[in-house]
């Protein structure tokens, strides 16, 4: 396989562990990847992706980055702190959605002195457009990150997780992620392909986008920038949105309650407490052995969490 440089933002390898409180509660051996504690601001995924982008931006001459995502995105705050301290100018134009008071991410952007713009639109494309203007108007060069940093090159940084677990020595069953914008998917579900070949991969819809449609594409590119010659799987993906992307879910809050009291984990509202309502789920419907060893990916996101009002 191809190998691209990276740099390096974040502490790798994170922590991998069993939770044995959770693993006596749900007839199973619930494993973490602790993901959320990569170094970086609160932690998340979005790290390992960034280590990608950040560096292609670098090589290929760009000082100024802009992204995008909700009020909230913890992808936004992150590529800002990451960017920053690479001495690369950064940009955030934020849909005008979700939480966008001086709360949860918000509260680190101001800190950073990041510059955020919102825009009123449910479209991506025009964020994109918008970034293209603003460059144009500022007589710059924009190195533009996709909502999420999912890109093929940005779902490298978990077919590195997946090797990472590899190297553990320990061996799973079942891994289960979430899946927002679907680069973290892409990169678990292929990179279990390549380095993990005996565990299953079920990722957890907190977005009603398609993704039966984007993930395979996104490892199709993905094993394509590798140039590895592998069989794109199915993924299996699980419809844990509830009322809907960014909003709290009933089940949700369970699995977060569910973790803090167990076993001490922070978990989101967004993304990570819906995704472990899956496995919560799944292990609630004898879909997982006594005896297996189930790996919950924990993708960060307690900026977001802190947004939230909790009057319930
Ligand atoms: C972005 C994010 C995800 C989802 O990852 P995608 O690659 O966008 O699908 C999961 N958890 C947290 C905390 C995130 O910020």
């Amino acid at each position: 396989m191809k190998h691209f440089d990276k740099v390096n933002l974040g502490l790798f390898p994170t922590p991998l562990y069993r939770l044995p409180n959770l693993s006596r509660e749900l007839g199973t051996n619930v494993w973490i990847k602790r993901d959320d504690l990569c170094g970086v601001a609160l932690g998340g995924n979005k790290v390992r992706k960034l280590e990608y982008l950040l560096h292609e931006a670098r090589e290929q001459g760009y000082d100024l980055v802009m992204t995008t995502g909700q009020a909230q995105s913890n992808h936004a705050m992150l590529t800002a702190a990451c960017a920053l301290r690479m001495g690369l100018d950064c940009i955030l134009i934020l849909k005008e959605r979700g939480i966008t008071a001086r709360k949860g991410n918000q509260i680190l952007n101001h800190l950073m002195g990041v510059e955020v713009r919102f825009m009123d639109t449910d479209s991506y494309d025009d964020i994109y457009a918008e970034m293209d203007r603003l460059a144009e108007e500022m007589g710059r060069k924009v190195y533009k990150i996709p909502c999420g940093g999912s890109n093929a090159l940005g779902s490298l940084g978990y077919i590195d997780c997946m090797e990472e677990i590899a190297r553990s020595g320990e061996h799973f069953d079942h891994l289960v992620c979430a899946c927002g914008s679907g680069g973290t998917a892409a990169g678990c579900v292929l990179g279990a392909k390549i380095h993990l070949p005996d565990t299953h991969v079920m990722c957890s819809m907190v977005d009603n986008d398609p993704f039966d449609v984007i993930v395979p594409q996104l490892m199709r590119e993905a094993a394509e920038l590798l140039e590895a010659d592998v069989e794109i799987p199915i993924p299996d993906l699980l419809d844990m949105c509830g009322p809907g992307y960014s909003i709290p879910s009933e089940e949700g809050n369970e699995a977060i309650a569910m973790m803090m009291r167990l076993e001490g984990i922070v978990l989101d509202t967004c993304y990570t407490g819906k995704a472990f309502a899956g496995l919560v789920k799944r292990a609630r419907e004898g879909y997982y052995k006594p005896e297996d060893n189930v790996l919950f990916i924990h993708t960060g996101g307690a900026g977001g969490l802190f947004a939230q009002d909790w009057e319930k």
